[in-house]
């Protein structure tokens, strides 16, 4: 085992330039230093994780820095140390998950009366600010009604919402974003980098995907995979390690879902359940392998997916055989399926339920207002193309309602080699005569379907 040590602390943005995927926030505070327009309190609202206090950090070093440069701190003196070392006298970190009485605002009151010892302004952090009290909300108003000229809020949370209006509307407010895929896998790369780490692109995508728009939880997970895999992080090791479900099991059971195999997805399911994957994960790695294959279906394209390349050609090939409505009706099936799944005291029976219904949708579903409307485009086509003038007119007595309990049942039958093996057959231009009864339209109709002017995609 090596001695590596990493943590989100040793690789914490240390200038604005560095902070990822905040551009608008840093640049905005960049500007208010370089203008001195400096408000006395701030909001940074955002997930957990995507930098807020770092961000704070940043901004106290660079007011009180002396060699400030463009907005930035120099990282290199006295007052810059000892904040980045959390043992500047004038800047005051707290939890407000921790602190969150009107004692502990108190105290801050008493505080935030003198001046700042070394620098020119004194700052007060307050984390996870909408933890506090009512009371202690009341006393901090108190505080950000008349601040002392030297004196510098940055309050910071996961949840704005919960703050009052009162208090929020006395701050300069910052959402900050979740950090982009791209972004955390150039983060990690570079501390793998620095740190002497192998690591292959597929495990880089893992890890950053598992972060969930969070920094820190990446490099969280990175150290993780550094003590499971050591120097050399394989992506097979890795998933071995986290107990991952691989995409490829998703892209098995799409294709059973496909083929409408409700016993082998059963089967499949109870092999996969004995590698004890959390069954959250997995449901949510169904929902997303559809939405995945939704977009690729959609656009055309792969570029809106978070995966490698590989991964995606995947889902290049893949997405071509689904039909558009075929995923809408699996996503439905799902999203229906979100809350009850997150709330079930029994996850492995429903799983197993949805999957039979993932199965079922779409070899089960016979769309008629699909074949209402192949009906009346025939039905329009015959009525102005005066070459075939007669050829599908209903005959009377048969209306559009009795025509689709009949067409229903051979319908079905063709559908799927309509959609999987369209044919070239030109529109018949028999004019031999009206069709007699309905079958005859039946046949006139899978003429029709079969031509590529009518194909069912
Ligand atoms: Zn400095």
């Amino acid at each position: 085992m090596s001695t590596y040590k990493v943590s989100a602390r040793k690789y914490r943005p240390q200038k604005f330039s560095d902070v990822s995927s905040q551009e608008f926030v840093t640049q905005t505070l960049k500007n208010a230093i370089l203008t001195k327009k400096i408000a006395h309190s701030y909001l940074f609202s955002g997930p957990r994780g995507v930098g807020k206090t770092t961000i704070a950090r940043i901004y106290a070093k660079a007011l009180n820095c002396p060699n400030s440069k463009d907005g930035e701190p120099c990282n290199n003196c006295d007052s810059c140390s000892e904040i980045t070392g959390g043992v500047h006298p004038d800047v005051f970190e707290l939890d407000a998950a921790s602190n969150r009485g009107i004692d502990d605002v108190r105290a801050i009151q008493d505080a935030a009366k003198f001046f700042p010892i070394k620098g020119r302004f004194k700052f007060f952090i307050v984390d996870e600010v909408h933890m506090l009290t009512q009371q202690a909300f009341n006393a901090l108003l108190k505080i950000l009604e008349e601040p002392p000229s030297y004196l510098i809020f940055i309050l910071a949370t996961t949840n704005p919402e919960k703050i009052p209006a009162t208090i929020v509307s006395r701050c300069q407010r910052f959402p900050l974003q979740r950090i982009k895929i791209a972004e955390i896998i150039n983060s990690i790369k570079q501390i793998a980098k620095e740190e002497k780490i192998k690591i292959d692109n597929d495990s880089l995508f893992l890890i950053a995907k598992l972060g969930d728009g969070a920094l820190r939880d990446a490099q969280g997970i990175f150290d993780l995979s550094v003590s499971f895999c050591g120097e050399d992080i394989k992506y097979k090791e890795l998933k071995h390690f986290l107990n991952i479900p691989d995409k490829e099991i998703y892209f098995k059971i799409s294709e059973y879902i496909r083929e409408g195999n409700a016993k082998e997805i059963l089967n499949y399911f109870s092999e996969l359940n004995d590698h004890g994957f959390d069954l959250q994960t997995f449901f949510n790695g169904i929902t997303e392998h559809f939405r995945d294959l939704m977009i690729v279906n959609s656009t055309g394209k792969t570029e809106l997916l978070d995966e490698s390349d590989s991964i995606k050609e995947k889902y290049s090939s893949e997405a071509k055989l689904f039909s558009a409505d075929q995923i809408s009706r699996l996503m439905k099936v799902l999203f229906e399926a979100e809350n009850r799944f997150k709330y079930s005291s029994n996850q492995k029976i429903l799983l197993e339920a949805i999957l039979v219904e993932l199965s079922r949708v779409n070899t089960e579903v016979l769309d008629l207002s699909e074949i209402l409307s192949e009906i009346k485009a025939v039905k329009k086509k015959s009525l102005t193309e005066p070459s075939a003038p007669a050829e599908i007119k209903s005959p009377s007595g048969i209306t559009d309602q009795n025509l689709n309990d009949t067409v229903k049942e051979e319908k079905k039958a063709e559908v799927k080699s309509i959609t999987e093996a369209p044919q070239s057959i030109p529109v018949n231009n028999d004019k031999t005569g009206k069709p007699e009864n309905s079958s005859d339209i039946i046949s006139k109709l899978k003429e029709l379907f079969d031509t590529e002017e009518y194909k069912i995609n």
